[in-house]
């Protein structure tokens, strides 16, 4: 789960890293009073997860309450790169005397930590980091050993930091990781991390991403879910105990049992949807190895609850749960969804009982289920079916 700026300074301010105080808010009228509150000259800033916000016009300099006011108004409902701003950070105006990088990250590829630093910050570090890769420094973190004082003055220094703030700049590279490993995260991001006259350093801005997997160590991170923005269809899966993803720019929903066949379904289905117009999965959902009625239904429910669903797939491979289980799950499941059935199904059996599975949903001869043979050629009916709707 990405956090917002906001959240992830609550979350530096709760390790010790250096943020300004502020207040978030959702309309232009509490923004004109946190101004006034904080008692300085503000920044108002977008609350949306997604980069550049400066650029797009989602941050902005206030030097008074009724400018708050003003560009908190310009600010919220402003779309920046399809994420729509319901809420603003108002926070005290910083001085800077310089913008730097820096980041802790996980590092999938070298299977090890990274953190990166740079005294080039505030601009796209992506830029940054194919112009001038030489100005961003990357140094492994042995993930044993962590990151203790002489680390961080090793990154520090890698980073060419100015030496005025080396110190400083090096107590918050360890609270940081102090976020970083006490949060269970996958980044931790601060671009910039602000030098203001000074010489105080700061976190003028965050970007924190949870690691989802070690969930249960957090109880506390499940009051940061946005109910707002979260998918509520995936929402709806979770609480049923289904693994649902929603995909973008495709048409047809994916039901599969095991990670592994739905992965293969979803190469099946794109590549076969390149005959019909560039048909592509809309979603997937892995029903894991039980394929009870119960959890086809719930499962069907949250797939055709995706208006982009055209069409659904059902790849299933009988194995414990046998193919006759299976399609007695899909008869019932359509039962139970009745009129809010209304996509076709193509139903893909294989494995375990495939003949009396087969026969099941033949004699029950749903008109919205079309049964076929193989793999292939289910998933170019199922992309067909999506192109015709
Ligand atoms: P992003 O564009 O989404 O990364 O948003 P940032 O929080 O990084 O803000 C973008 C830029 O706005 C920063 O690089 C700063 O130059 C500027 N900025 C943000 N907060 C302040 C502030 O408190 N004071 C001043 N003077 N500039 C700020
Ligand atoms: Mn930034």
């Amino acid at each position: 789960m990405d956090l917002y700026e906001y959240q992830a300074k609550d979350v530096f301010a709760a390790h010790g890293v250096p943020v300004l105080p502020g207040r978030t808010v959702d309309t232009a009228a509490e923004a004109e009073r946190a101004a006034q509150e904080i008692g300085t000259a503000v920044v108002v800033k977008a609350q949306v997860k997604t980069g550049g916000r400066g650029k797009a016009g989602g941050v902005k300099l206030a030097k008074d309450p009724a400018e708050a006011k003003e560009k908190a108004e310009a600010i919220l409902g402003l779309d920046i790169k399809g994420h729509v701003v319901h809420r603003v950070l108002v926070t005290e105006a910083s001085d800077i005397a310089e913008e730097y990088y820096f980041s802790f990250l996980l590092d999938r590829s070298n299977r090890t930590f990274l953190a990166m630093c740079s005294a080039e910050g505030g601009m796209e570090i992506e830029e940054l980091a194919v112009e001038r890769p030489e100005a961003l420094a990357r140094v492994p973190i042995d993930p044993i050993a962590g990151v203790d004082r002489a680390k961080a003055d090793e990154i520090v220094k890698q980073g060419k930091l100015p030496a005025e703030i080396a110190d400083e700049a090096a107590q918050v590279i360890v609270k940081l990781w102090e976020t970083f490993v006490g949060e269970d995260a996958t980044l931790v991001e601060v671009n910039p991390l602000v030098r203001d006259p000074q010489d105080r350093v700061i976190a003028l801005d965050g970007k924190v991403t949870l690691d989802d997997n070690a969930d249960f160590r957090h109880a506390e991170h499940a009051q940061l879910v946005d109910e707002r923005t979260a998918n509520p269809l995936e929402a709806k899966a979770k609480e049923k105990g289904l693994n649902y993803v929603k995909l973008e720019g495709g048409q047809v929903g994916i039901i599969g049992n095991g990670a592994g066949l739905v992965m293969s379904t979803l190469d099946v289905v794109a590549y076969a949807g390149e005959a019909h117009g560039g048909m592509k999965p809309a979603n997937f959902l892995d029903i894991g190895g039980g394929a009870s009625a119960e959890v086809m239904a719930a499962g069907m429910d949250v797939i055709l609850g995706d208006d982009d669903v055209k069409s659904v797939f059902v790849n299933v491979f009988g194995g414990i749960t046998a193919c006759d289980a299976v399609a007695n799950g899909i008869v019932e499941a359509l039962g139970i969804l009745g009129d809010d059935a209304t996509k076709p199904l193509v139903v893909r059996l294989d494995g375990n009982n495939v003949d009396e599975g087969r026969r099941i949903l033949a004699e029950a001869n749903h008109p919205l289920v079309t049964v076929v043979d193989t793999m292939d050629d289910a998933a170019a009916k199922a992309a067909e079916l999506a192109a015709r709707a």
